[in-house]
């Protein structure tokens, strides 16, 4: 393994029972990278994300994560090891306080100096956060409960953060603040898998785009390479 790979993903397979989801699937994310995943509706952007963090078996492929082997390691397991993984849709707790929210995603619920630390590191990344810690999440506009989705799953002080489709559905000012945080948390070392599939600026800004197309990774670029006209060359194929 390269020295500066966190993460290799080999020949993934994944199906619903008869529905080959992801025929062929293989990426690596660099230490200090943002990696996008692009490709049309039903291309299997999601459940190559879902298969990697454990939620979905395996048909065949290798699953490499810091030098290890985690191919058969349980969910829980790879979030205890540094994977988090921020599903498409705004999970927050509604009636919660945005505080308490951040509270639960602590994965070492008992250091409470450690996780009162984190959570101040968590309202500095997240100023629109701090400024309404008391303030239940279901409250909140679509925009910030993906920051607090985000910041939650940073509780756990993971090695990787996953997202899926972390702009869908937000105004553009929203999107714009979502896409810089999203290069403030790289610039903390924290490496980003992600899947985008409208936003041009958040594909662009990835330092790899794979391209996916009905379960096969048809192509590997650089996000400064993307342009509208490729985009559509990979979702209309
Ligand atoms: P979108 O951009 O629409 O979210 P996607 O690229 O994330 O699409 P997936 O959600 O991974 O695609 O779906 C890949 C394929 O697997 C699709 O054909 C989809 O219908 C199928 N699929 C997804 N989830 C299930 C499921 N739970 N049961 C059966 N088939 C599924």
């Amino acid at each position: 393994t390269h020295p500066y790979e966190l993460l290799r993903v080999e020949d993934l397979r994944v199906a619903y029972g008869e529905v080959q989801a992801v025929k062929n699937a293989s990426l690596t994310v660099g230490a200090h990278q943002i990696v996008s995943l692009v490709g049309s509706n039903g291309a299997g952007k999601t459940t190559l994300l879902r298969a990697i963090s454990g939620v979905l078996p395996l048909q065949a492929g290798r699953v490499v994560f810091g030098g290890q082997d985690i191919t058969r390691l349980p969910v829980h397991a790879r979030v205890g090891i540094g994977l988090a993984h921020v599903p498409e849709g705004r999970h927050v707790f509604g009636p919660l306080t945005i505080a308490e929210n951040l509270r639960l995603g602590a994965y070492s619920g008992t250091d409470k100096p450690a996780i009162r630390r984190r959570m101040e590191e968590m309202f500095e990344l997240f100023p629109i956060l701090a400024e309404r810690r008391s303030q239940q999440a279901g409250t909140m506009s679509g925009g910030e409960q993906q920051m607090l989705a985000i910041a939650r799953a940073l509780m756990s002080q993971p090695r990787l953060l996953i997202l899926d489709e972390p702009t869908m559905g937000l105004s553009p000012k929203m999107i714009g603040l979502v896409l810089e945080t999203l290069v403030r948390i790289r610039s903390q070392q924290i490496p980003i898998l992600l899947v985008e599939q409208n936003t041009v600026e958040a594909i662009r800004m990835a330092d790899t785009v794979y391209a996916l197309r009905v379960g096969e990774i048809v192509a590997q670029m650089p996000g400064t390479g993307v342009t509208e006209d490729v985009l559509k060359h990979f979702y209309l194929g």
